[in-house]
């Protein structure tokens, strides 16, 4: 069995699940220590420690903010700020005979999908595109998730968006990684309601949708810019790795009318005018964290 761990700044969530299908049998949730990595350290093993007495365990994933640094092999980038620096991944391998692998939500998102999800069919590939608070990407080719060489595989969320002549709303946005018109500042549910403010009253991403199911003039036009916009950033990936299906997860991926709007315009950014990819809403919800970091040690396996 398979023990999947999804840790955020307000709780530890584990799962057992079976290598055959997509169900976790087991899970439990802790809350995620405010204070220091050693208090962090005990919960976790207990949130393992607690599942592997209900079953054998062959493998340990965890998805987690932040990333694992290539050379020291030390968190970094975590906003439980306490993690940074920690042999986290070290510290669990030294505990656990089973393999133990890390990665981000993004590419949980990515993996779950790809295994069990809305792009389960896919043979070889499909890309995932968080369009929450922020936007992150996972990117899975040969069956595998591409981590890349610097843990950077699939951070579509810090490329520039393509941008023409005619939209000059004001200056280039800063985003906090210190590139400018970063594609999170447009296609984020953040994004969404910041470009609406450019030009109207602030509403949320909620009310915009409301207003554009009602008709409203310039919520049908703001969400057309924001399908416009993703396409914009689907195109790119698409003339990269064309990959068999595309998921989206996070807030507006509940907006059913962005759909139909991104998937006519993905065309347009595309060097073949005949792609027809199909752009599809993510099926495992706030479990997909726990489900991705379970198979991420087994994704070249059958399961
Ligand atoms: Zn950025």
């Amino acid at each position: 069995m398979l023990i999947g761990l999804d840790i955020g700044g307000t709780k530890v969530e584990g799962v057992i699940v079976s290598p055959h299908n997509a169900q976790a049998v087991e899970r439990l949730r802790m809350e995620t220590p405010k204070t220091n990595y050693a208090d962090f350290l005990l919960v976790v093993k207990g949130v393992i420690d607690t599942l592997s007495e209900k079953a054998e365990i062959d493998s340990i994933g965890i998805g987690c903010c932040g990333s694992v640094n290539r050379v020291t092999g030390k968190m970094q980038g975590a906003n439980i700020l306490y993690l940074n620096g920690e042999d986290f991944i070290g510290d669990l391998r030294a505990s656990y005979s089973v393999p133990v692998a890390i990665t981000n939500d993004a590419n949980c998102l990515a993996i779950s999908e790809f295994k069990s999800g809305a792009a389960k069919e896919a043979q070889d590939s499909c890309l995932a595109v968080i369009i929450g608070t922020g936007c992150g990407g996972g990117v899975v080719i040969h069956g595998d998730i591409v981590d890349g060489q610097h843990g950077l595989g699939g951070e579509i969320g810090h490329n520039p968006l393509p941008h023409f002549d005619s939209e000059k709303d004001g200056p280039a946005v800063q985003c906090y990684c210190g590139s400018y018109n970063c594609n999170e500042s447009f296609v984020s549910g953040t994004g969404f309601e910041r470009t609406w403010a450019l030009k109207h009253a602030p509403l949320s991403a909620k009310e915009i949708f409301a207003a554009y199911a009602q008709g409203d003039q310039s919520a049908v036009a703001h969400v057309e810019y924001y399908s416009d916009c993703l396409a914009r950033v689907l195109g790119n990936i698409v003339n990269i790795i064309d990959p068999e299906v595309i998921v989206l997860g996070g807030g507006v991926s509940n907006q059913d009318a962005i759909y139909p709007l991104v998937a006519e315009r993905l065309n347009h950014y595309t060097f073949s005018k005949n792609v027809n990819t199909p752009i599809r809403k993510a099926e495992h919800g706030d479990s997909s964290g726990v489900l991705g970091a379970a198979y991420l040690p087994v994704m070249k396996e059958l399961i």
